[in-house]
């Protein structure tokens, strides 16, 4: 394990990975002339400019007023009791740090226009709760005959006389950009050829229908067809013939997934859309995402989309929804106390997407229909009858078969209109189906249609087609709620397909690419504003011609591959290991060319005189804290030469809240002093950089101030050499008996501990959290303003997989049974350093080490624990390690988790709850921003900096899967295990609140009294570490699409 880098990365600081600091490459600068200007040498006249450079910003911030202020009135504003600098503390004799006292309440009062929504006192008013539905269920998977996991559907001749059954034959293709092929290696080989055949094939007969889901496929093909073809294929969509469903760049995953990657992929696709081929998609269409999230739903209802589609959702919620004609329905958002929020939704009813189980419930009579598996071709039925080809001589039998299944199939559902997808994944690539399928399926419309004694009108459908016809039968406008057709609110989380086969695997496989996601979304979001800012300012001041505005290409492509990302094989975790190479290589890629428009635009911002601006693409003004040598590889923090000249560091800070926050950069020596531009000296702390748990490194030093980053801005520091003794942090070491030595050096105070086991401390002005002596892992917190301790116990234990039949893989979760305990062999070290702007500690073990920080600042900052997990499984065979947090928080069976980061699943409105009838697996849920559980006085929150599987398995815990190892596939098309583990970092952030029950404004069941201020600036700062994440919109009605992207038009 190459330690060093941990520690920088990891153990160093929670702004390892995106924290924009720029260092202004003094050194190389100086012996080049031509960055001299009027005889003035470079640093002086540098830092003239650099004194300037607030005010430019201001003004400049000012001209973005508009923007800033848009989003600013979308969120609560609730930092404001962070306004403080702290003052340098002192050392005392006893070896403790004063830490001074915090003047600024740490409650901060929410004031009712604060949250408008949250006053709403109306309660939600839906038929369907889907925790209720959870609790009413038996998921006793009765064996339903032809119909497995259904029922028998049966239905009287004549039912149909008076209204005739419409069924809408919708041809598909599902092609996933990446999975068992990489997304370039699908469009060679499928792809290109499905839209080739699809142009040739639709022409043929205006009534043939065909829709299509992946834009980033169907741009890819635009750029290789000529204009006539162009032309054709506008034509086919402005006619109806060929309709874009969702309209995504991908059909994103609904689970890891996080809403401002939702968002981009779908404008990505939409935009896209609208330039191209002048459509707006009007339905929404996700066949196979593995379970469903109601953030999807609320982005195409504010798309402007009318009506969704979904597939992957628990057997027995499709029965039980099937038994009582509920599989279409109004989906609300469970804020919503009205009906602004809803999107007609249909659930498909039966097991998959495919032919054999979408047109009626006996998979073994409409495989018979899938005219790609005639005999001769290369794939058949498993169910032993080949489909036949239809002739005269068979039509009617066959006809009436068919007829058969779609009227079952209409039973299930409240209007006599039926929609039978005709499909699967990466079918009509050859141009033998479309004849196959189409010629096929004419004959037998033709013969429906024919005789009026069948009471069927018969036809190839889009989707949206099949749609109105529903509103039309039911009377009502495109979107509308049909008159008896339920509410439903809540999510489609665990999915599972069949018997206890649950999908909760894939919220944690890979790990590593999860974060990476992550990474590349806050510099996306950086980029963007950034080169915004900056062109801008280029647009007024005219001095253009300079700047590489053609940097805007690198911002489309990092959307572009983000948005890959989002699809349902790649940020899953469930690709095969070379697409997963694939994947990583296009968002290192884009991360580096991120870094490069976040450093032009930074260049650009912080000079005086525009005029003195050159860009030169082969030498960059300024260099960024941190790089990776691959994409598989954890970041290294740069280290900044420091010798008689000052060197400075420029912050960006890409929210839209002024914080306060301890940036740490690495320099070549321990005497530094940060100042600002106005020569006031910051608050510092130095610490020793380790490139091992004992062995100190020689040549590099961790420099830490605090800083205040102004909202959407940069700020400049100055790092020099100074003689006046720094602070510097204290070293304590628990070897445990263990036989290592440990290096150190001056200007460190190391304590070795060789065998003691006492518990042990670090403390904030806030609180203490308490470490047992032993494991060096934490045991309890203790709050400064409350006298009762509280138990907050970090294990880690593992999981096995089973021994027989089916086992864990890329997408299933099948333990052998509960966790066990990790055990270690060696006895870990655990390195203590104490300093007054922040403590930590870092216990080693084998197969991780864990390091938790806190920091001494007021506000959020200091009221949280910063957590890092750095893992390393790849010598494990079928395990998975898990962190659980064990509390006396008296939280029985509730939990809560967010949904893509989007909403949190407030009590009272859609909480988590481990079901003692379910199996272990189907417990675990998708945690992309965060989770908590809670009793009558506190609530433990942990927020995360990326997309893992979390569950609550006993009163007062918590649980997170953190890797996972599986040498098997799990029979779900992957055709693999999961063997490519990384060393993965995985952050968080805890928060212990107490609980608030009197005196304060009541603000219904949202907040509970709650200490709301302390939870939103810690998650912010997980997503974009120097600054923080998304969310700030977690408990707010969210805003609205247009507001989240500052995007160039
Ligand atoms: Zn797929």
């Amino acid at each position: 394990m190459k330690l060093r880098k941990q520690v920088t990365v990891c153990g160093g600081a929670i702004f390892c990975v995106a924290v924009f600091s720029l260092y202004l490459m003094l050194d190389r600068v100086q012996h080049d002339p031509g960055r001299r200007h009027g005889g003035v040498s470079f640093p002086r006249n540098q830092i003239s400019v650099l004194q300037n450079r607030i005010e430019q910003l201001e003004q400049l911030l000012e001209e973005n007023h508009q923007i800033v202020n848009h989003i600013k009135d979308s969120v609560l504003e609730l930092t404001g009791n962070a306004d403080a600098h702290p003052g340098l503390l002192a050392l005392q004799g006893n070896g403790s740090w004063v830490l001074p006292t915090d003047n600024h309440q740490t409650f901060l009062s929410v004031f009712p226009q604060d949250c408008q929504f949250a006053l709403w006192n109306k309660e939600q008013n839906t038929d369907l709760q889907m925790l209720d539905v959870y609790s009413a269920l038996k998921f006793d998977n009765v064996d339903g005959g032809a119909w497995k996991q259904g029922f028998e559907i049966t239905y009287e001749q004549h039912e149909w006389d008076n209204e005739p059954l419409q069924v809408f034959v919708v041809p598909h293709s599902h092609n996933d950009p990446g999975w068992i092929k990489t997304f370039d290696k699908y469009y060679f080989d499928q792809t290109q050829h499905i839209l080739n055949n699809m142009l040739l094939k639709l022409q043929e007969d205006t009534k043939r229908r065909f829709i299509w889901a992946e834009i980033s496929f169907f741009s890819k093909w635009w750029d290789n067809i000529d204009a006539q073809k162009k032309a054709a294929v506008r034509r086919l969509a402005a006619e109806g013939q060929l309709e874009f469903v969702t309209g995504g760049w991908v059909m994103t995953d609904e689970a890891n997934s996080h809403y401002f990657a939702m968002v981009d992929q779908l404008i990505e696709g939409h935009q896209w859309l609208e330039n191209n081929i002048g459509v707006i998609p009007k339905s929404g269409w996700a066949i196979d995402p593995f379970g469903h999230s109601s953030t999807m739903s609320y982005l195409l209802k504010r798309s402007n989309l009318t009506s969704m589609l979904i597939q992957r959702v628990h057997y027995s919620i499709k029965k039980h929804f099937a038994a009582n004609k509920i599989l279409e329905f109004m989906w609300r958002q469970t804020w919503d106390t009205d009906s602004s929020t809803d999107i007609f939704c249909h659930l498909m009813p039966f097991y998959s997407y495919d032919v054999p189980h979408t047109c009626g419930p006996d998979p073994k009579t409409c495989c018979q229909f899938d005219f790609r598996r005639l005999p001769g071709g290369r794939i058949s039925c498993p169910w032993k009858v080949p489909p036949k080809v239809i002739n005269d001589a068979n039509v009617a039998e066959r006809a009436s078969l068919l007829l058969d299944q779609y009227r079952k199939k209409s039973k299930l559902f409240k209007s006599k209109v039926v929609l039978i997808p005709l499909g699967d994944d990466f079918r009509y690539d050859k141009a033998l189906e479309w004849d196959q399928q189409f010629q096929n399926y004419e004959k037998l419309f033709n013969y429906m249609n024919s005789h009026p004694d069948l009471h069927v009108q018969i036809q190839f459908g889009s989707l949206s087609e099949y749609f109105d016809a529903v509103y039309k039968a039911n009377g009502v406008s495109p979107g509308s709620k049909p008159p008896s057709y339920p509410v439903l609110s809540g999510d489609f989380f665990t999915y599972a397909d069949r018997e206890d086969h649950y999908w909760s695997g894939y919220f944690t496989s890979r790990p590593f690419y999860k974060n990476l996601d992550r990474v590349l979304e806050s510099h996306l979001r950086a980029a963007e504003i950034l080169y915004s800012l900056a062109l801008n300012h280029v647009r007024r001041t005219g001095v253009g011609i300079r700047y590489p505005v053609s940097d805007y290409r690198f911002l489309t492509e990092a959307r572009r591959n983000i948005g890959l990302f989002q699809h349902h094989d790649a940020i899953t975790g469930t690709s095969k290991e070379v697409v997963v190479v694939d994947y990583g290589l296009r968002l290192f890629h884009s991360l580096m060319n991120l870094k490069r428009v976040i450093i032009n635009a930074a260049h650009f911002l912080v000079l005086q005189s525009k005029n003195d601006y050159k860009y030169d693409e082969s030498s960059l003004f300024l260099q960024l804290d941190d790089r990776r040598q691959t994409h598989d590889t954890l970041p290294e923090k740069t280290v900044i030469k420091l010798e008689s000249l000052p060197r400075y560091v420029v912050v960006f800070n890409p929210i839209e809240q002024d914080r306060l926050c301890v940036i740490s950069v690495l320099t070549t020596t321990p005497r530094v002093k940060v100042t600002l531009i106005d020569g006031s000296n910051l608050p510092t702390q130095i610490s020793a950089v380790w490139k091992s748990p004992t062995d100190m490194a020689t040549d590099a030093y961790q420099v830490s101030f605090v800083a205040r980053l102004p909202a959407l801005g940069l700020a400049v520091f100055q790092l020099s050499e100074t003689f006046t003794a720094p602070v510097n942090s204290n070293v304590a070491i628990y070897l445990r008996n263990r036989d290592v030595t440990v290096s150190k050096k001056e200007p460190f105070s190391v304590k070795i501990l060789e065998s003691s086991i006492n518990d042990f401390f670090i403390e904030n002005q806030h609180m203490q959290v308490w470490f047992n002596g032993v494991t060096g892992l934490m045991e309890n917190i203790k709050r400064k303003d409350d006298q009762q301790e509280q138990k907050v116990r970090t294990e880690f234990v593992w999981y096995g997989t089973r021994t027989f039949k089916d086992k864990s893989g890329a997408y299933l979760f099948l333990p052998d049974g509960e966790a066990r305990a990790y055990i270690s062999k060696q006895t870990p070290i655990t390195r203590i350093t104490q300093g007054p702007l922040f403590s930590e500690v870092i216990s080693f073990y084998r197969h991780f080490h864990q390091i938790i920080r806190l920091y001494n600042l007021p506000g959020a900052e200091g009221l949280s624990l910063d957590v890092s997990i750095v893992v390393d499984i790849h010598d494990q065979v079928n395990r998975e390690l898990a962190m659980r947090l064990s509390t006396g928080i008296e939280s029985g069976d509730m939990f809560f988790t967010d949904l893509n980061a989007f909403q949190v699943t407030p009590s009272k409105i859609q909480p988590r709850k481990y079901f003692q009838k379910l199996p272990l697996q189907a417990n675990f849920y998708p945690m992309p921003a965060m989770a908590y559980i809670q009793d009558n006085h506190s609530r433990l929150t942990i927020h995360t900096a990326q997309s893992l599987g979390v569950s609550s398995l006993r009163s007062g815990q918590l649980e997170i899967i953190l890797d996972r190892r599986l040498m098997q596939d799990d029979n779900r098309g992957l055709g693999q295990g999961l063997k490519d583990n990384k060393l993965t970092c995985n952050r968080f952030r805890i928060l212990l609140e107490r609980r608030v029950t009197s005196n304060k404004l009541s603000l219904g069941s949202l907040f509970q009294g709650l200490d709301v201020v302390n939870v939103q600036p810690t998650a912010l700062s997980l997503l974009y570490p120097a600054k923080p994440s998304n969310n700030s919109l977690v408990f707010l009605k969210p805003m609205e699409i247009s507001t989240f992207r500052i995007r160039m038009v």
